[in-house]
């Protein structure tokens, strides 16, 4: 069942030299249960497209153009308070860093059980349950004992676990992930990556995993879109793009997957840099560093070619890929 679709997504901000568009004509969709990973270079969009689904665009910044539904419902047009209340309850959120989550001051199952309360309406009694519950699913160790500790209490893994039980609690059927495992240590985060997997299969929940790393994609996602200076350029079954790319700039990431705990912001097996959003070449922007690069390239943008779930945007691919 698609639980999110996304069409034409266009989001602006005004600049020095005119209106800027961070993200251009984004399309893609999210089913139950499965995990899209979003990834590309730094400034590609991930983020941004992140956070325009879940209504968290800063002004001046806005949605210009494009369609987001929830279950079929339009959510991109929702004033700010529906758009707070759907976060909590119907989209979750993992960001990089788990102290941008979690609040210092309260225990880890105060803040779970208020979310609880807050979005399935349960005693406080039950709410603890599930709190308690939720701890144990997420591979806390004593759950009963460790609900009523601090966040600083825990360790980097650990407190990331909280998050996405906290995430996942109001039970939502979108979780949007943005880097949840770079800023853990290696070893976590291999197991960080196999949690958001089981739980997305246990639940049902759609998540969409925003990450640089191609190595995460190939461990996590089911299915992968490639973000490019703002657009998509290839959508498609992780097994299909990981092993037949289509587009020049995917297999330029295939070539350079970075050994886990790498950073790399560029990508050394593909010369030349992402250009910034003021400065994208009329045509394909991936020309100027692509290897096979034709004429009707730097005159002519590609178009996507292909379905919400499998498509490339490059002159090089005139038919719908399989
Ligand atoms: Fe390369 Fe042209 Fe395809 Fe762009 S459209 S990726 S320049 S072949
Ligand atoms: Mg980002």
């Amino acid at each position: 069942m698609t639980i999110l679709t996304v069409e034409n997504l266009t989001v602006c901000f005004p600049g020095r030299r005119g209106t800027i568009n961070a993200i251009e004509d984004v399309s893609l969709s999210v089913s139950a249960g499965e995990i899209l990973g979003m990834v590309g270079e730094s400034g590609a969009g991930k983020s941004m497209t992140g956070a325009a689904i879940i209504g968290l665009i800063e002004p001046p910044g806005r949605i210009a153009k494009g369609e987001i539904r929830l279950e079929g419902e339009r959510i991109d047009n929702l004033r700010p308070e529906a758009m707070r209340r759907l976060r909590g309850r119907r989209i979750g959120a993992i960001f990089q860093d788990p102290l941008t989550s979690l609040n210092p001051v309260l225990t880890v199952g105060e803040q779970l059980i208020e979310t609880i309360q807050t979005h399935l309406r349960l005693p406080r009694s039950q709410a603890r349950e599930r709190a308690i519950d939720w701890l144990r699913r997420v591979g806390i160790p004593a759950p009963e004992a460790r609900i009523d500790t601090y966040p600083h209490q825990y360790s980097g893994g650990m407190r990331q676990r909280v998050v996405i039980a906290l995430a996942l609690c109001a039970e939502p059927q979108l979780v949007i992930a943005d880097e949840p495992t770079t800023a853990l240590d290696v070893s976590v985060q291999a197991q960080i990556i196999a949690l958001l997997r089981k739980l997305a299969r246990e639940t049902g929940v759609a998540v969409i995993l925003v990450t640089h790393d191609m190595g995460v994609i190939a461990e996590t996602a089911d299915r992968v879109a490639v973000m490019y200076a703002g657009r998509i350029v290839e959508i498609g079954e992780v097994a299909d793009v990981l092993t037949a790319p289509k587009h020049p700039y995917t297999s330029g990431l295939m070539a350079s997957i970075p050994r886990i705990g790498e950073r790399p912001e560029t990508l050394p097996q593909i010369e030349g840099a992402m250009p910034r959003p003021h400065a994208r070449p009329e045509g394909c922007a991936f020309a100027p560093r692509c290897p096979h690069r034709m004429e009707i390239c730097t005159r002519e943008r590609p178009e996507p070619r292909g379905t919400l779930t499998r498509s490339v945007a490059c002159h090089l691919t005139e038919e719908v890929p399989a």
